[in-house]
């Protein structure tokens, strides 16, 4: 009968990989819902120094137990990828060309814009007299991507900070 060869104490592993830990160890860790389907796999998100190091699946989660699809274990690419882009285009009215301008620029417009609809819109009274003190000329429409914590924000600010009527997101979480 064949038998294995007595393994002795030595392993064949040099002292400095001996000496390695997993890159997650010291990370700060976060519990999270994956943005992208209403399923709504546990996430657990590994940042160093604020820096986003990792995504993986949770496994506390009853849902989704540690596992996460293709699409949910590449979360991380959503923050951290080249690809990324830092611009806006925009085509002023009645232009016919798009400029390019920078993201600071585009979050200047979209606040001065909001408030602008929001001072002509603001309604304090419904048809009847009732107090409505609410928005109907602005609605938002979030996307897949936005994660549970931009949720969170957009739901605060849209809803009780402006009184905007319509608070949408395509996903169900
Ligand atoms: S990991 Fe996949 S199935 Fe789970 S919530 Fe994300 S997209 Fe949906």
């Amino acid at each position: 009968m064949f038998r294995l060869p007595m393994v002795s104490g030595l392993q064949p592993y040099s002292p400095d990989t001996a000496a390695k830990t997993s890159r997650l160890r010291g990370a700060t860790v976060t519990a999270s819902v994956c943005p992208y389907c209403a399923v709504g796999c546990g996430q657990l998100i590994y940042t160093k120094a604020g820096t986003l190091i990792n995504i993986e699946g949770d496994p506390r989660s009853p849902i989704n137990e540690g596992t996460l699809c293709p699409k949910g274990a590449n979360t991380y690419q959503l923050s951290t990828n080249p690809h990324r882009v830092t611009h806006v285009l925009y085509r002023a009215p009645y232009a016919t060309a798009w400029e390019t301008k920078p993201l600071d620029w585009a979050m200047d417009q979209i606040a001065r814009r909001v408030k602008d609809a929001r001072d002509r819109g603001f309604v304090t009274h419904d048809a009847k007299g009732q107090p409505l003190n609410g928005v109907k000329n602005i609605g938002t429409l979030g996307g897949a991507t936005l994660d549970i914590e931009e949720n969170y924000l957009i739901k605060k600010l849209f809803s009780v900070g402006l009184g905007v009527l319509s608070v949408e997101n395509q996903a169900r979480i």
